[in-house]
């Protein structure tokens, strides 16, 4: 899977199966009965069931267990009613799987259950997101008495967020950044090798050479970041703090990446217009500078991934 992946994104392919096929599908295998992975498994992997993720709350980012969206039971069904934040491809989706409170006496890890259900026409609307690179990635989902056979369950009621834990602990690996990386610097060493990209450089001297050669050797580290994870996982364990000090690295790195684009190209990196005439390399850099400031945030924040490094990787005390 891992080589697949890497192969995909060196070809540049679009990511196929979305959240259902790398998170959804393999936390279905571990906590799913016989029945749930029948009536889940194929379709998702057909492509008919389309996955989105509702996890994070107006109340409940980083704090996640604090999350309030009530299901209710009711004879064989579930009754949710509440708000679920960020919910990324909702608007592309038919399915959602989510995390809800089926226990509100319960402490606050205990009283959640994980739960799957159809989106349309149920009581589930979703508004849009636009984000400052106008761009509709994400949303707002609203649950009015959706109703939900219980049967939708995964796992043990109350357990849920055990299962949702396990679902975050899916495909970390994230070769697709560190070969995207790659991809992103070759094709600014290849620009500026051209004659538009000689007009359109600002910075072709040894600041932009050195910048450059550093993201290049960062991106390697990331390669060696991705390979230990996946050689963790192929040695059946977990990867923890391991998969966080990735992930700072790699949302820091795109970031950084972005930077080295927009200084090199000076004032011409202020062109958004993918296709004006004077625009470098359709403005991939300039975009990215804007797309790339929420990588820090999704997924857990990189404050929060370092919280676990200090915590479970260093054994530093809590507070
Ligand atoms: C573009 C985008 C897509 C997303 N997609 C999805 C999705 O599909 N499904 C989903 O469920 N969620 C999704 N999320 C939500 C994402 O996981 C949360 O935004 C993230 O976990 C942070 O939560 P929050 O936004 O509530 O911020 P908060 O938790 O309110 O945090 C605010 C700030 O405080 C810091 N902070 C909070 N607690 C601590 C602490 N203990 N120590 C140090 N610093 C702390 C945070 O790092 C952050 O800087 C998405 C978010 C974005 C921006």
């Amino acid at each position: 899977q891992f080589i697949f992946n890497m192969e995909m994104a060196e070809a540049e392919a679009p990511m196929v199966g979305g959240q259902g096929l790398s998170l959804m599908g393999p936390t279905v295998l571990i906590h799913g009965t016989d029945e749930q992975k029948e009536r889940l498994l194929a379709p998702t992997l057909r492509g008919e069931m389309l996955w989105s993720q509702g996890f994070s709350e107006p109340g409940a980012g980083s704090d996640l267990a604090s999350l309030q969206t009530r299901a209710v039971r009711d004879g064989d069904e579930y009754i949710i009613n509440g708000q679920k934040m960020w919910t990324s491809t909702a608007h592309k989706s038919n399915w959602l799987f989510g995390m809800f409170r089926t226990d509100p006496d319960a402490p606050k890890h205990r009283g959640i259950s994980f739960m799957v259900m159809p989106q349309t026409n149920n009581g589930i609307s979703v508004r849009p997101i636009i984000s400052m690179g106008f761009e509709h990635a994400t949303n707002e989902t609203f649950f009015e008495d959706v109703r939900v056979p219980a049967n939708n369950v995964i796992g043990e009621v109350n357990r849920g967020w055990y299962v949702g834990m396990t679902l975050l602990d899916f495909e970390r690996s994230n070769i697709a950044g560190a070969v995207e990386t790659r991809r992103r610097l070759r094709s600014l060493i290849d620009y500026l090798d051209t004659d538009e990209g000689r007009l359109r450089a600002q910075d072709r001297g040894q600041r932009a050479r050195a910048l450059i050669a550093d993201r290049w050797i960062e991106s390697e580290v990331l390669f060696n970041f991705s390979f230990r994870i996946i050689s963790m996982q192929a040695s059946g364990l977990v990867p923890n703090y391991e998969a966080s000090t990735s992930k700072i690295f790699s949302s820091e790195l795109s970031q950084r990446t972005a930077n080295t684009g927009m200084k090199t190209f000076g004032l011409y990196a202020n062109i958004w217009d993918r296709g004006h005439e004077l625009t470098p390399l359709d403005a991939r850099f300039t975009q990215l500078y804007v797309h790339s400031v929420v990588f820090t945030i999704f997924g857990g924040s990189n404050e929060i991934q370092r919280n676990i490094i200090a915590t479970r990787g260093l054994a530093l005390p809590r507070s």
